[in-house]
């Protein structure tokens, strides 16, 4: 089962692409590992010291496990560095340990309801990890007998296998006896094969068989078997999501949906078979429990009914850490008519420990433009990189740091070396910041299209 589906390892790496492109320069959140104090820059982050502190404190209990079923806000201005942060936690965290970024509005869609949405998300947080016992055994292939069917295909046979006192016979199947085609396997070779996966690997020819030993006249009666070990265990261990096996159980879906990505939504039925499942397992000591870390950003997005399945999915014994982001201040809590701070309902506020981020210092601007100058192989005149920051400091990070592509295709086109002054001035006329974008949009209001409400094209102020 777990060979032939895409490992929380693996899919850490496919997630987010457009969020990895943003983020690409941080590797991890920059704190000491022994004091956890964060240094001033450090994989990528700048600044930001005591929401970084926090982070690398939050992580330090998700990876003793002692977190799960909590809720963290980062909030603050946007363009301070919440979702970096969120992505360096991600890359601190062990690769079996799943993180998920889900942003809110990911979750209003046609083709699941909305809580399905967030149990799916909620369940690619929680790793499974599965202990498997393998069998190996190692030795010389003295004899490979196979039997013909009368469909002159090869169905089974039998594998003689000698170590350095004994001759084993083993019973082959027709999966066993295919990789040994593939593999070439003859008499005189030295495999080994894993008896759950049914792998074989070639470690080598026996001296005895070795046409080119008989020819240098070695004594070939001696057999060479790498430890003499008929057999040995060793543990395989793969870790695999909740979803993942919801998915793979689920008889509509099938794995092949966890490639395409169109789970559509889970029977409940399916998940309650696959927690009891997975509790045996634990009670067995064959499976582990991974509690991981879900980061919801735009928090103020999901509506009342979102928040209360969030609050009461946090009392299951299987929660990740849920870590949201708002850029919000007072905001109505979507679905309902009050206001609140960042738009969370006050009940679900108070159980979340809030970490905030602040705007930054004209020098820390600076070297996250540098930084991310230096990522993108841009290189930037020091006066270019002087009018980037004041941009920066004025419009907010995200802009700024969009520039530095977009003036790099300006002076490329006039064949410079370096991104100027001018290049990037430039870049600033052609494309607007958000605030230039509201001005152009309530001076010219009248001629743009507006909303569904707001069909009037009549000249009016
Ligand atoms: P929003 O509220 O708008 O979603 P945000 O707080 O999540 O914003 P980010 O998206 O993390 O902000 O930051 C904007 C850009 O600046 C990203 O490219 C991010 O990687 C970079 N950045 C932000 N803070 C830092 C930092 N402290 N160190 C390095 N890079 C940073």
């Amino acid at each position: 089962m777990a060979a032939a589906i895409q490992t929380v390892s693996e899919s850490k790496e496919l997630r987010g692409l457009n969020l990895i492109a943003a983020h690409s320069h941080i590797r991890g959140i920059g704190v000491d590992p022994d004091s956890l104090e964060p240094r001033t820059a450090s994989q990528g982050l700048v600044g930001q010291e005591k929401a970084r502190k926090a982070a690398a404190i939050i992580l330090q209990m998700v990876k003793e496990g002692k977190i799960a079923g909590r809720a963290v806000l980062i909030a603050g201005p946007p363009s301070t560095g919440k979702t970096a942060i969120a992505m360096g936690m991600a890359q601190s965290l062990g690769s079996d340990v799943p993180f998920t970024m889900l942003a809110s509005s990911e979750i209003f869609s046609l083709e699941m309801s909305k809580t399905e949405a967030l149990e799916q998300a909620f369940r690619k947080s929680i790793g499974v990890r599965i202990k498997e016992e393998s069998e190996m055994i190692e030795g010389e292939v003295v004899e490979i007998q196979t039997d013909r069917s009368v469909t002159g295909g090869t169905k089974q046979g039998k594998l003689t296998i000698k170590t350095t006192d004994m001759e084993s016979v083993y019973d082959m199947g027709s999966k066993m006896i295919d990789a040994m085609t593939k593999e070439r396997v003859m008499a005189g070779d030295i495999i080994s094969i894993d008896k759950s996966s049914g792998k074989i690997t070639k470690l080598g020819r026996s001296y005895a068989k070795s046409r080119d030993y008989d020819a240098m006249g070695v004594d070939t009666k001696f057999l060479q078997c790498p430890d003499g070990d008929l057999q040995k265990r060793k543990e395989v261990v793969h870790t695999v999501s909740l979803h993942e096996i919801d998915v793979i159980n689920s008889r509509t879906q099938g794995f092949l949906a966890l490639f395409s990505g169109d789970t559509g939504e889970i029977r409940s039925e399916v998940r309650d078979q696959i927690n009891t499942k997975v509790a045996e397992w634990k009670e067995e000591g064959k499976a582990e429990i991974v509690p991981g870390v879900l980061f919801i950003d735009e928090i103020h997005m999901l509506d009342i009914e979102c928040f209360s399945y969030i609050n009461r999915a946090l009392e299951d014994e299987l929660a990740p850490i849920v870590i949201m982001a708002s850029n919000r201040g007072n905001s109505r809590i979507r679905g309902t008519n009050y206001r609140s701070p960042h738009g969370l309902p006050l009940d679900f506020l108070d159980r979340v420990l809030i970490v905030s981020t602040h705007a930054y210092s004209k020098e820390e601007i600076q070297q996250i433009l540098s930084i991310r100058a230096q990522e993108e192989e841009v290189d930037i005149t020091p006066d270019a990189l002087a009018l980037l920051t004041k941009i920066g400091l004025e419009t907010g990070l995200r802009y700024a740091g969009n520039l530095i592509t977009t003036s790099q295709l300006i002076s490329a086109k006039r064949r410079a070396k370096q991104v100027s002054v001018e290049d990037i001035q430039r870049s600033f006329q052609l494309f607007y910041d958000s605030a230039r974008s509201v001005k152009f949009v309530s001076e010219f209001e009248k001629r743009l299209i507006g909303d569904a409400g707001d069909v009037n094209l009549s000249v009016t102020t």
